[in-house]
């Protein structure tokens, strides 16, 4: 038989299964970080998967961070593990800065090892280097994952499946429609070296000069100097052919005009790239078509809904927080269950949401919260064996409340800010 060349068929094969748990959670971003924390207080076997060797998501492998949407632009509103987390680093005084509305920036190489830490005191159980890389589906019902790492290809039985993987890598293959329209992506370049004493003297002494010197440099870089941020547009996040060229290009043009500056501008002879993120900042990718869809109007008009997971105050227009201020809205749990899958539930970026709502609850702290409350719902699903869409929403809130977490049952919401109160540090 002659083969055919457009496609390989792969031998079937069994595959070995390492474990089975009542909760898996794929991904260790702050969604899934919150996921498994909260659905092992609430006493389920839990397993998180990452693909890298850190858990932190953008926060650690892109170096985001501040950790935004604490507030409703006034003062703080959330509480649950969002607040777990800046306790914990304050302890270590990881937390570098707060601000009135109870934003903190939290240093990246501390959130690694206590993420760490507190998944392990709550029984919940890591495995890194592991890439969730298939649903197992049965009978419309995803019933655990198949994985690869290192150790080949294995299989993880499990009662309810969360995805935190941020690009709802599981719901999509397990064939959930998906809306996936694209917004920046970003790599983060850190430059290190400048005489910004030589530089300033240059631009007072010189500014036509200075302008013109620095007007190339940002001509060959994307329009921004080297070291600011970028923003490549029209990205297929999902392709990796497409990741590879915005890596090749935001490598070969920041250095291109670093070489540049580094010759002809006074100040920038020694600098040099001293290191860049781990990974490619992505700020939107696929979000899952679940049983609610949040809209860019429920946040605006600060709608409330019976099954609220959630209560949050923060809106991103554009790249402006909390405008406008003073907001107070609900997650509604219906968000977080695909509309037609079993045994799957999705958190963080890739909840059901417009792409306009999805700009505001792609941060870090709607994020801990869809997490946390994904977390608490499978926990309840396999403590009362029904499926996550079956969960009893009194019972949910009632746990989450218990967990901490703000559902606008009080107002004050319980934190005392001291702005700025900590060591700010430069990031
Ligand atoms: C450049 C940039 C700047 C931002 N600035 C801010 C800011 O200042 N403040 C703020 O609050 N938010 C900010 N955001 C948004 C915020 O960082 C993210 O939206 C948020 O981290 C998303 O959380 P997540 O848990 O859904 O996903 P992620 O943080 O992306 O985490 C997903 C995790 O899943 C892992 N993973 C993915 N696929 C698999 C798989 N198949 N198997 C195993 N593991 C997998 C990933 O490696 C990652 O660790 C920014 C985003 C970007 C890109």
């Amino acid at each position: 038989m002659i083969p055919d060349p457009c496609s390989v068929t792969e031998a079937s094969r069994s595959i070995p299964v390492m474990d089975s748990v009542d909760v898996l959670v794929a991904g260790m971003g702050p969604a899934g970080i919150a996921a498994a924390i909260a659905a092992a207080r609430e006493g389920a076997r839990t397993l998180v998967l990452e693909r890298y060797g850190y858990p932190g998501g953008m926060i650690t492998g892109a170096h985001v961070v501040a950790v935004l949407g604490v507030g409703d632009g006034r003062r703080p509103r959330a509480r649950g593990i969002t607040m777990d987390v800046r306790e914990r680093l304050g302890r270590f005084n990881a937390v570098t800065r707060v601000t009135g509305s109870g934003d903190y920036w939290v240093d990246a190489e501390v959130f690694k090892w206590q993420a760490m830490e507190m998944l392990d005191e709550c029984g919940a159980r890591c495995l890194l280097h592991t890439m969730a890389c298939d649903p197992i589906v049965e009978a419309n019902r995803v019933v655990g994952v198949f994985t690869e790492s290192k150790n080949g290809r294995r299989a993880i039985r499990s009662r309810v499946v969360i995805d935190c993987t941020a690009d709802a890598d599981l719901a999509f293959r397990s064939g959930c429609p998906c809306e996936d329209q694209t917004h920046d992506v970003t790599l983060r370049m850190v430059i290190t070296g400048i005489d910004n004493a030589v530089f300033q003297a240059f631009e007072k002494e010189f500014p036509g000069r200075a302008q013109e010197l620095m007007e190339t440099a940002r001509a060959q870089n994307g329009g921004v100097m080297p070291g600011a941020t970028r923003y490549f547009k029209d990205i297929d996040i999902t392709d990796a052919e497409a990741l590879t060229k915005v890596e090749r290009e935001a490598r070969r043009d920041c250095f291109r005009s670093l070489y540049f500056l580094r010759e002809n501008m006074p100040g920038w002879t020694d600098a040099r790239v001293s290191h860049t993120a781990s990974q490619l900042g992505v700020r939107q990718g696929r979000r899952v078509r679940g049983v609610y869809t949040v809209t860019d109007e429920d946040l605006r008009s600060s709608r409330h809904f019976d099954d609220s997971i959630a209560r949050l105050s923060s809106y991103l227009n554009g790249y402006k927080l909390y405008d406008p201020p003073g907001l107070d809205y609900d997650l509604p749990y219906r968000c977080l269950v695909p509309e037609k899958m079993d045994g799957l539930l999705v958190a963080g970026r890739c909840v059901s949401s417009d792409y306009l709502a999805c700009n505001s609850l792609r941060l870090i702290v709607p994020c801990f919260a869809t997490g946390q409350a994904a977390g608490v719902a499978a926990a309840l699903a396999v403590r009362h064996q029904v499926q996550p869409r079956g969960v009893d929403v009194s019972e949910l809130r009632d746990s989450l409340i218990r967990q901490n977490v703000y559902l606008g049952n009080d107002h004050d919401g319980g934190i005392s800010v001291e702005e700025d109160a900590v060591t700010k540090r430069a990031e």
